[in-house]
């Protein structure tokens, strides 16, 4: 019998076989579904209004059908979208701008301030209190209705450090040569004042405290470079007062996230020194002088632009370009790669550096993990894997959480330690894997299989965004998932290798080669860690496709130790300034809480620069 059911799924899954290769000729013959448009020059840019449809670059667009369901898409120009409004009889529901690069100083101005700090997460916010705390007048312009970008879904940690040089010795090795020792040695000096630039702002808000050091994190860095026992966390403390859906309704995180208590942290500092904050205020171009020289901002609104004269600076904090579709394929190889938690990070910033001449850099390394997608395909981020206890290759026997599934590719093959040291962090990365005998990434997606086990162990997932629009909260026992079809269940190997279409004998051996490991208590094959695997022995079968996931992206405008972003001819570009994730000091591996730690130091670097400039004229 067992040898006639398997000999029937082996003929299913080679009929599967030649379907999904005639499908996948028909699909390379269709023309590209995105409209890509031309891009915008630089310098030009009018922001003419075409109907109820803003003219120029859009990142995201959502469309209403008369009586149809709603559709989502992503454009480069509205061109595109205004002829699929026109032919499919479709309104425009939500429309997030990108910025469209830089124009010439024409001496018209609206208004006047000493710097412009552009978006509002972490580094925003921070660059902004340093700014006014040196006595400038500063404007905060963010593109999203909300604030807080995906600052606010955040972990909350920053990473701080007891030894500059130790510090710096460890931030040397994990980037490899991919960044000048002078900005690493900004950022680990920086890590070490942290903790009390952080205590300095909780002081300023009653009932916010610090966490105590033990709670806020295992310390150590990542991996065992030098110097990497050097580090720990620092997190916000929020009173018991402190109601996180009244403040920021919007925004899901885990209950025990520490993002929106620093961000109210930071939110209420920027508040009592009165900065002047403008939300749903994108800025969609810099204005320039003939000498490339930066004098200002052009912000849309509901009213129309505005061109704001900026005495001093502008400072680029508006994140990386998670969102922006065109962007991840150009500089990655995996596609495509799902959003964890918001919309506006469209790379804005690095268009708009790029138009005044910026070199770039990192552009190919990001923050992410595995994630699934929900159904609606109108959702547009992704419901990342649970986050597991990190572990530190030096003490891979410490690492004591079980991880209850294993991954395997689109032929049932297991190919990574599924739970690697940083799991959020570097898990990913196999997936971009191309098979060029098959000319595709059999990699993407990957299958998650666990077993009924492994679904009652704990929540598989779940969801940190902060969008006005989007929502979804993964249920605590897998089950709302189970009826969505996110996961699905499968009584027997046969019938899980039919589901998702491999061949039954490959998935039967690897499953089998797993459960064998687990007894041995080693993975010869991918080194996972002992104290993380768990056996899938218990069906019904329960799995799900899981994609490349982004929480946040590294590259961006190249910038030096005082936050000057730096042109392809290695000079500052004068009065333009970088802060946090939008050009990272991160070029090779990362480390945990080092971006918000980044958004501290190169927030008040930048803030503080700027505002001590001479102002022009
Ligand atoms: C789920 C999750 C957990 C994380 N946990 C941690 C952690 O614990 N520790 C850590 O160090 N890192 C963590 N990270 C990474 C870290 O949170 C981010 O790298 C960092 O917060 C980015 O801050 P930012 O201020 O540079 O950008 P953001 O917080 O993304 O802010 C950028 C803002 O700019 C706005 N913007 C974009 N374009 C424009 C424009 N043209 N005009 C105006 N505004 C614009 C955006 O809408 C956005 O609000 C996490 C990331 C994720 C996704």
């Amino acid at each position: 019998m067992a040898n006639l059911a398997f000999a029937t799924a082996l003929l299913r899954h080679r009929l599967q076989l030649l379907g999904s290769f005639l499908r996948s000729r028909d699909r390379l013959r269709q023309p590209h579904a995105v409209d890509r448009g031309t891009l915008p020059e630089v310098g030009i840019g009018t922001g003419v209004r075409h109907g109820s449809i803003c003219r120029g670059p859009l990142a995201y667009v959502t469309l209403r059908g008369s009586g149809h369901r709603r559709k989502v898409g992503y454009d480069s120009q509205s061109d595109g979208l205004a002829n699929r409004v026109k032919d499919g009889g479709m309104a425009v529901l939500d429309l997030i701008p990108r910025a469209e690069g830089a124009e010439l100083d024409n001496g018209e101005f609206d208004e006047t301030f000493d710097v412009v700090v552009v978006g509002y997460g972490f580094a925003g916010g921070v660059a902004a209190i340093e700014a006014a705390d040196h006595k400038a007048k500063v404007l905060i312009c963010e593109k999203m209705p909300l604030a807080g970008g995906l600052s606010i879904c955040s972990g909350g940690a920053v990473r701080c450090a007891t030894d500059a040089a130790d510090a710096f010795a460890y931030l040397k090795a994990s980037n490899a040569g991919k960044t000048p020792d002078e900005v690493l040695k900004v950022l680990a000096d920086g890590m070490v004042n942290a903790k009390a630039y952080v205590e300095q702002l909780v002081a300023c808000v009653e009932g916010a405290a610090l966490k105590p050091t033990e709670f806020s994190g295992k310390g150590g860095g990542n991996y065992p470079y030098p110097g990497w026992q050097t580090f720990y966390h620092t997190q916000v403390d929020v009173p018991p007062t402190f109601d996180r859906a009244k403040h920021f309704p919007k925004v899901r995180t885990r209950p025990s996230s520490g993002g929106p208590g620093m961000f109210w942290v930071i939110d209420t500092n920027v508040r009592n020194r009165g900065i002047d904050v403008r939300v749903s205020a994108p800025v969609k171009r810099l204005i320039r002088t003939a000498s490339n020289e930066v004098r200002g901002v052009v912000i849309g609104g509901p009213n129309g632009d505005r061109r704001i004269r900026t005495r001093r600076a502008v400072i680029l904090a508006c994140g990386g370009f998670e969102a922006n579709e065109e962007m991840k394929r150009n500089y990655w190889e995996g596609t495509p790669v799902l959003i964890a938690s918001c919309r506006g990070n469209t790379g804005d910033g690095i268009r708009m550096a790029q138009a005044v001449g910026a070199d770039l850099w990192h552009m190919w390394h990001f923050h992410g993990c595995y994630a699934f997608k929900h159904p609606d395909t109108d959702f547009p981020f992704a419901l990342r894997v649970k986050r597991l206890p990190d572990w530190n290759p030096a003490k891979k026997n410490e690492a004591d959480v079980k991880m209850v599934w294993i991954i395997v590719d689109q032929r049932g093959r297991r190919y990574m330690n599924e739970c690697p040291p940083y799991c959020q962090d570097t898990s990913h990365r196999p997936m971009h894997f191309m098979d060029s005998e098959t000319m595709s990434h059999p990699r993407i997606p990957s299958y998650l299989i666990t077993d009924e086990r492994g679904r009652k162990t704990y929540q598989l997932a779940d969801v940190r965004t902060n969008d006005h629009q989007y929502a979804y909260d993964w249920s605590e026992d897998n089950t709302k998932e189970l009826e969505l079809k996110i996961l699905r269940r499968a009584n027997s190997i046969e019938q899980l290798a039919a589901e998702i279409e491999v061949d039954p004998l490959a998935l039967k051996s690897s499953i089998e080669r797993w459960n064998a490991l687990c007894d041995r208590g080693v993975d010869e094959d991918y080194g996972r860690p002992a104290g993380t695997m768990m056996k899938i022995d218990q069906p019904p079968y329960v799995f799900g496709q899981v994609w490349p996931t982004v929480s946040n992206t590294q590259g961006g405008p190249v910038h030096n130790a005082n936050q000057q972003i730096i042109d392809i001819a290695g000079q500052p570009i004068p009065r333009l300034y970088a802060a946090g994730e939008l050009g990272s000091s991160f070029g090779h591996l990362y480390l945990s809480g080092g971006n918000i730690a980044e958004c501290f130091v190169t927030g008040w670097v930048a803030g503080r620069e700027a505002a001590v400039l001479e102002p022009w004229g």
